[in-house]
């Protein structure tokens, strides 16, 4: 029987925990074997000891804990490492809070079963947060998608996903520190399927994110997986570029009205070079530590998804 990996990053989630176990058996069916791995994210609350419990209670619960609180990052990268380590034939990652519906785990499995690596969910509508919260998703996604060339990242999408074995190999040899899942999974690559649903609302408990921590998060990931810096020498250079040109046309238009070589005013100009060569070396700055941070974060150069390099061995030793 194939087996099915959960794993459920917690951190303060006594409230939810109990809920989340509850809810997720109804939607386990008989033909896998699962296991429900809760990464306990250095929870103040009695958020260990109820994973305990239920541990102590069910065999199929699994539990591993950090020493502090890492992040969700930390939490998903620690529970995909868990799944290869139990050879499962995948693993899926959800939030414990119930926003990633559970009754959707038989739909996600059946797409893996098409042959789908990686089956995304994405969330069709949003909740009533603001409307300055809303129009921020939408403009990280909007933006995400020029900065990154990543046009598969939709808005919603949540990391709520399931990955087979190859995909869970790729997910774990990107050793990046600073984590940006939802890029990491466009960065691998192999066969994708999304899958909408509907808004849910967070079963008890709060959300663990404010606007700051989203921010940065989101300023992140465009950093993690494109250029970003270098965009902002590259457009302060164009922007100068047609200063250039205008203070040129404007010069050369003030000497043929004067008539003289003598009233072309070269101020403007040099100041126009001088910022321009500026912003030129900034860009090649930025281009080189962009380049000595590739080398550091050691993300492999290709991820392999199918060979038969090992028959081709095979066929030799015979
Ligand atoms: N989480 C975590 N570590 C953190 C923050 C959150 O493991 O530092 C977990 C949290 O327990 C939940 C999931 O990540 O299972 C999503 O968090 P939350 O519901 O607060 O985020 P939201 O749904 O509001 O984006
Ligand atoms: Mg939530």
């Amino acid at each position: 029987m194939k087996k099915v990996f959960i794993v459920v990053p917690c951190y303060n989630e006594e409230e939810t925990i109990e809920i989340y176990y509850n809810e997720v058996m109804k939607h386990l069916t008989l033909d896998y074997e699962y296991n429900i791995c809760f990464v306990n994210d250095g929870s103040k609350d009695r958020s260990l000891s109820i994973m305990m419990e239920l541990a102590s209670k069910d065999k199929r619960i699994k539990y591993l804990s950090f020493s502090r609180n890492f992040g969700k990052e930390a939490a998903m990268y620690a529970g995909l490492e868990a799944a290869k380590k139990s050879h499962a034939d995948m693993a899926i990652i959800m939030d414990v809070d119930l926003q990633d519906p559970p009754y959707l785990i038989p739909e996600l499995i059946k797409a893996h079963e098409e042959g789908y690596n990686l089956v995304f969910t994405r969330q069709r509508n949003r909740h009533g947060g603001s409307i300055l919260s809303a129009f921020f998703s939408l403009s990280f996604y909007k933006v995400y998608a020029f900065v990154t060339k990543d046009k598969g990242m939709a808005h919603g999408a949540r990391d709520y996903c399931l990955l087979d074995k190859k995909a869970v190999d790729a997910f774990l040899a990107i050793k990046d520190h600073e984590r940006f899942t939802k890029g990491i999974y466009h960065f691998v690559g192999f066969r994708q399927k999304v899958i909408e649903f509907d808004y849910a609302k967070r079963s008890a408990g709060t959300t663990k994110w404010n606007f700051k921590k989203l921010f940065h998060y989101a300023i992140l990931g465009m950093r993690e997986f494109s250029r970003f810096y270098e965009y902002i020498p590259k457009i302060a250079a164009w922007i100068v570029f047609f200063l250039l040109c205008y203070d040129t046309g404007k010069g050369i238009y003030t000497a043929v009205q004067a008539n003289s070589y003598q009233a072309f005013d070269w101020n403007p100009i040099r100041l126009d070079c001088l910022f321009l060569v500026l912003f030129f070396v900034l860009f090649y700055l930025f281009r080189l530590l962009y380049d000595v941070r590739r080398q550091t974060q050691r993300r492999p150069i290709y991820i392999e998804e199918d060979s038969n390099l090992d028959l081709v061995d095979n066929d030799e030793a015979e």
